[in-house]
């Protein structure tokens, strides 16, 4: 299908031109964290502000000194990201829109020495949209060590028990707003295909291989909140009929972390980006858009060295039942 229809993409945050999406880590090299050594972790951590209350936002720079990159903020491509674009010989509709998802997620490697021993070696970035039935399945992998993005995997889904009416006014209620419900009714394939090509390019990325347990290698789930993984996934399996795959027992709850390392509650998404002043891109839930701002969040995260460590895991002999790693939860 024509990419055309994306055209009437509207971005809800109004980013001015001159605010650049990238985050870089000039902000660690104040000299009393420039003067670390690479290896000295253990000095780096929410205690750094300058006050001492562990507040990022007091003796930090505001984001616009960790922003940088270059060009302004375009909507991405929401046939490119599921492979589908015909446009690319079009020189207005690439100009138009975005087709490098790297692009607002660029770290400047001044810094990458203060990242990089956490215990994965990638973090799978996920946040579902959908309530009744998942409706977006976006997931971005960050290597832990360069802070990079390596690669990105987003799919529209279309539910498999609902009639096309119910369908159709639902993701007129989800999309429409957003103008992208005309590429979602374009690309949208079931949740079982979904997980087919989700699998497929885990292997790809070698951070799967179904003959191996079937567990992620050296990689976890980054959500915010547990209702991803906790709640929605079995739920969509089950409507599918698919077995929960056993990649999906355990995960990052990134608001846990975030509590535990910086002694501060963030509700969500956009309260953790308010309180590390990043400034949020993009459509708030339209998932590929939250998917890469939570990103920023935890590279902002990572570059502040806090321990990414597994919050929530399933029960192998009793999969409903969670548990999880920290007493102090949201
Ligand atoms: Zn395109």
């Amino acid at each position: 299908m024509a990419a055309s229809s994306s055209l009437c993409r509207v971005p809800v945050f109004r980013v001015s031109p001159l605010i650049i999406p990238a985050i870089t880590l000039s902000h660690v090299l104040r000299p009393s964290v420039a003067s670390l050594s690479t290896s000295s972790r253990m000095s780096c951590g929410p205690s750094q502000s300058q006050d001492g209350s562990g507040d990022h936002d007091n003796g930090r720079p505001s984001s616009s000194a960790i922003m940088t990159g270059s060009g302004r903020w375009r909507p991405m491509c929401l046939y490119h990201t599921q492979g589908k674009c015909t446009k690319v010989d079009d020189p207005i509709h690439m100009e138009q829109f975005n087709h490098d998802c790297k692009k607002d997620l660029r770290v400047c490697a001044a810094g990458v020495e203060y990242s990089g021993s956490q215990d994965m070696d990638y973090f799978l970035v996920l946040d579902l949209e959908g309530k009744v039935e998942i409706l977006e399945y976006p997931v971005l992998i960050v290597d832990a060590k360069t802070l990079d993005v390596v690669d990105l995997f987003h799919r529209f889904v279309r539910p498999c028990q609902m009639s096309e009416q119910r369908i159709n006014e639902y993701v007129e209620g989800k999309y429409g707003k957003l103008g992208v419900d005309r590429v979602w009714h374009d690309t949208a394939i079931t949740f079982g295909d979904v997980i087919k090509q989700f699998e497929a390019w885990l292997s790809q990325n070698h951070l799967w291989n179904k003959e191996l347990g079937g567990r992620l290698h050296r990689a976890a789930f980054v959500t915010c909140g547990n209702w991803d993984l906790k709640t929605k996934i079995p739920q969509q399996c089950k409507v599918s009929r698919i077995k929960l795959p056993p990649y999906f027992m355990e995960w990052i709850n990134l608001k846990d972390v975030y509590l535990n390392f910086y002694h501060r509650e963030a509700r969500g998404m956009m309260s953790m980006m308010r309180q590390l002043n990043i400034q949020p891109l993009g459509s708030h839930h339209l998932g590929i858009d939250d998917t890469k701002n939570i990103a920023r969040v935890l590279q902002r995260m990572l570059v502040d060295c806090a321990p990414m460590r597994i919050t929530a895991w399933r029960n192998p002999r009793s999969p409903n039942s969670v548990q999880f790693a920290f007493e102090k939860r949201i």
